[in-house]
């Protein structure tokens, strides 16, 4: 290993002389030799060695501990201590500075290399999963830029954050989390085509510098490339997941003055592809980034969206096909942002989740519609059973049946009137958990479905574990459903296991007609979707209601 600095802190002049001379002798370069603690935090911070040999036991007020710790917090520069004794204590001390490697003199020279080059090494690798870390990056960023500087080529900078990976962690373990990362740093890294650099950055994030490019479209073909290599299905300790990744790109020259603006730039990209749904690239543009400076007097508006009233609770009709009516609603909860309009919850549930807003907003969402379909019974409107979202940070709330079961009884709704749906993260999360809550709900009446089924970790042994009364089909599996094989299969197949469970199966998303046929043809039980309505605010719901619709189908 060549070319790294090194700043050599012994107060002994002849052993530091010894080992200077030797590092020199492998290419190494010697910032300097210093004596005491003090020179040694000075140097550090004037020269920017990429390593730190020192002494523990130096002369002076400050000793080799103290200043290693300062050198480590302060410059991110890895030390390595020399010592020829240590008690217990000055032992403990030095482990508690995350010492990069501890070298007992006298020592082999052979010995003072390898604790080197490996301290080096961990310095500039991410331990999970060994590609280079932010620092190395930086460096051979900076290189690929600079001998680039000359060709009329671009450089695209990308940086790729797994999608739900907080997801996998909460409801699958750490463990299992950590592997999708290393498998995902594997596929990147075999991907040595297209890829120049691969690095890990924070937990779910990668920064990857790609080949050079003639043209942007160059760097958005090899973008899908890598999108459909990450999601392809995984076997992690033998349970298949699928992940996907939200990307953003910036190119150089163009869109960055030195590799920190390209991969700010590519950030503000991919947080941009993130809040779109992820599983998605982007180009980094210069409007975009200012969107998101306003993140945080977002959040500020969403805290206080409840108490101002903002939220809407629409009903989205569904439809049983046996009798052509309308059999219950979905509430669908609406934000009417005073500046931007209506905002959808694909935006805002997630934010919602991560401030810790979701217990008060999904009470609230829960509360209106209980208390609205009440109303419409009491109206003397055809019975309705009303559907409510929960997420699985609701779930958390240690008291959410009682919560439930209270909101019932102020509202005064029957409780077979309620449906909760689930999704399956949040079964996963805490099955035993899961299992409780439910034989409460179900003993009490409520019923519960299983939304989104499909998209998750699906598995399709945990219905046979769990009594759902409902299995909610997503619309990802009935788009396209009359011509897509492999959709077409799976419905099929969800419809047999659940009816063979006596459950009901409800399609979601239904667009068109082929879609309505091929789903009744196949004993579907109830479906909705825009083909019937779209989710209505609550005046124009109670008018469909009223006519009493019947469609034929
Ligand atoms: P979801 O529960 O799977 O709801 C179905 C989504 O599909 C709704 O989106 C609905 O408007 C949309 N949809 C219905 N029919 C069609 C169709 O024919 N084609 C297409 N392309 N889309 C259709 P929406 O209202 O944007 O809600 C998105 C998601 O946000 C919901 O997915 C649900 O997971 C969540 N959400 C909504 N309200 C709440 C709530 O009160 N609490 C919680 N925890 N989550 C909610
Ligand atoms: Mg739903
Ligand atoms: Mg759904």
């Amino acid at each position: 290993m060549s070319n790294k600095k090194i700043l050599i802190v012994e107060d002994e002049s002849i052993i530091a002389e010894d080992i200077s001379d030797s590092l020199i002798s492998r290419g190494y370069s010697i910032t300097g030799i210093v004596y005491s603690g003090e020179e040694a935090i000075e140097s550090a911070a004037e020269f920017r060695p990429d390593l730190v040999l020192m002494d523990v036991n130096l002369q002076g007020e400050i000793d080799g501990i103290t200043a290693a710790e300062e050198i480590r917090s302060r410059f991110q520069i890895p030390v390595v201590y020399l010592t020829a004794y240590a008690d217990e204590n000055t032992l403990r001390r030095v482990n508690a500075t995350k010492p990069f490697g501890y070298i007992v003199k006298p020592f082999e020279e052979k010995n003072l290399h390898t604790t080197i080059q490996i301290a080096l090494h961990r310095h500039q690798h991410d331990c999970l999963t060994n590609l280079p870390n932010r620092s190395l990056l930086r460096e051979q960023l900076s290189l690929v830029l600079d001998t680039q500087k000359e060709l009329p080529a671009m450089i695209p900078v990308v940086i790729l954050s797994l999608d739900r990976i907080n997801r996998i962690n909460s409801t699958l373990g750490h463990d299992i989390g950590d592997c999708v990362l290393c498998k995902v740093a594997e596929r990147l890294s075999n991907c040595t085509e297209n890829i120049n650099i691969v690095a890990r950055l924070e937990s779910a994030e990668f920064a990857i510098v790609l080949e050079p490019v003639a043209e942007k479209q160059d760097a958005a073909k090899i973008a899908r490339n890598i999108l459909d290599i990450v999601a392809q299905a995984m076997i992690v300790k033998g349970s298949e997941l699928y992940v996907t990744a939200s990307m953003g790109i910036s190119l150089s020259p163009g869109d960055g003055n030195d590799g920190e603006e390209l991969l700010k730039n590519a950030y503000t990209a991919m947080y941009n592809s993130q809040q779109q749904g992820g599983n998605k690239y982007q180009f980094y543009a210069a409007k975009v980034a200012n969107n998101y400076i306003n993140k945080f007097t977002q959040e500020t508006c969403l805290r206080n969206a409840l108490k101002r009233s903002e939220f809407e609770v629409y009903y989205e009709p569904q439809i049983e096909i046996k009798t052509g009516r309308i059999i219950g609603a979905e509430a669908l909860v609406r934000w009417n942002h005073p500046k931007r309009g209506r905002v959808s919850p694909a935006e805002f549930i997630p934010m919602a989740e991560e401030m810790g807003l979701i217990a008060p907003l999904g009470e609230w969402v829960l509360e209106t519609a209980c208390r609205q379909t009440k109303a419409w019974q009491i109206e003397g409107l055809p019975p309705l059973r009303v559907s409510v979202n929960l997420s699985a940070r609701q779930f958390e709330q240690k008291n959410l049946t009682e919560r439930v079961s209270e909101i019932l009884r102020e509202t005064n709704l029957a409780p077979k009137c309620l449906q909760l749906e689930l999704t399956e993260g949040l079964i996963l999360q805490d099955e035993k958990a899961a299992a409780l809550a439910f034989t409460v709900w179900r003993d009490m009446g409520i019923q519960i479905a299983i939304d989104d089924f499909g998209t998750g970790y699906a598995s399709l042994s945990y219905p046979k574990r769990l009594p759902f009364d409902a299995i909610k089909i997503d619309k990802s599996f009935i788009r396209d459903i009359a011509d897509d094989r492999q959709n077409a299969a799976i419905t099929v197949a969800i419809i047999q296991m659940a009816h063979s469970m006596n459950m009901t199966v409800i399609a979601e998303g239904v667009e068109n007609q082929r879609e309505l046929a091929f789903l009744c043809d196949r004993d579907c039980d109830e479906i909705q979707g825009h083909f019937f309505s779209q989710a209505l605010p609550k005046p124009e719901f109670a008018a469909l209601l009223k006519s009493d619709k019947c469609w034929k189908l």
